[in-house]
């Protein structure tokens, strides 16, 4: 479950991004997070993984403090926390597999020579997930001979070969083909609902939000402005 109190973030030029979001989401929850670009939506993904460090209030995450955590705490939650950006953030030089590979040991796989760490069972998890995103036939490719969709499930291969307790992405649908939209959230959805993961996702398109989503939360200025189902939500005009 995740737990988040009175959460306000003030960046230090003064620009206020959150204030006072206070919400509950029960585990295996599918939540779209919408509103317009600047609302926060993305600011309140990264206080979750403590991408940004929250100014006030508290972030829970099955019982743990997310805000108190420090050094090796905090880098052994992360690897616990899927996060899908909308650049991707892969490593580019590296293939496909060692892309995934790296969901496994963490945050840091530049290091070629801590591939030697892996073990069978991890190149067994990477590679059950690279085929899931349809990708079997690219195992040996360099991300950065991709396409834009495929270089994003890739980055959702990696998330979900953590085996994570929470996917968190942030647009990811956002600097592709609007028609690769479903393909992405699909794969996420299908991976919510096989592993019961609770699966939190930026959505700027708000048919996209009601078409995939259980549960919606509205951002305007920082501020949480709805929360509910995607029935509760007063019919698209
Ligand atoms: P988004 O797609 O979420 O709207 P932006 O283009 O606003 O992304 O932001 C891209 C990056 O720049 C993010 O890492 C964000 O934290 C940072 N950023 C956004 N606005 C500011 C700002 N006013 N000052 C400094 N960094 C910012
Ligand atoms: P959204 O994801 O809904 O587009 P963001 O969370 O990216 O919104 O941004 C919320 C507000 O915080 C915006 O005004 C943005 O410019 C600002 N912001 C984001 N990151 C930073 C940053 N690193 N420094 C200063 N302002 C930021």
């Amino acid at each position: 479950m995740i737990e988040v109190n009175r959460l306000t973030k003030i960046f230090p030029d003064g620009t206020r991004a959150l204030s006072d979001v206070s919400v509950t989401i029960p585990d295996g929850d599918f939540v779209a997070i919408i509103g317009l670009s600047g609302a926060g939506k993305s600011t309140f993904l990264r206080c979750l993984n403590r991408l940004v460090d929250p100014t006030e209030g508290e972030v829970w995450v099955n019982g743990v403090n997310v805000a108190a955590l420090k050094g090796a705490e905090l880098r052994a939650y992360r690897r616990t926390v899927g996060f899908i950006f909308q650049q991707f953030n892969l490593v580019t030089r590296l293939t496909v597999l060692d892309n995934v590979l790296t969901g496994r040991l963490g945050y840091h796989p530049t290091w070629r020579g801590v591939l030697g760490l892996y073990r069978e069972q991890d190149y067994a998890i990477a590679r059950t997930y690279i085929r899931r995103v349809g990708l079997a036939d690219k195992e040996n490719t360099r991300v950065d001979q991709l396409s834009g969709g495929q270089q994003q499930r890739v980055a959702i291969a990696r998330a979900m070969a953590q085996e994570p307790q929470l996917i968190l992405a942030d647009e990811p649908m956002a600097s592709l083909d609007p028609r690769l939209s479903d393909v992405i959230l699909g794969l996420l959805k299908e991976y919510n609902e096989e592993k019961g993961v609770t699966v939190l996702v930026n959505i700027h398109v708000l048919e996209l939000a009601r078409r995939y989503a259980r549960r919606i939360l509205a951002f305007n200025k920082g501020r949480l402005v709805f929360d509910g189902s995607v029935e509760e939500l007063t019919p698209e005009r």
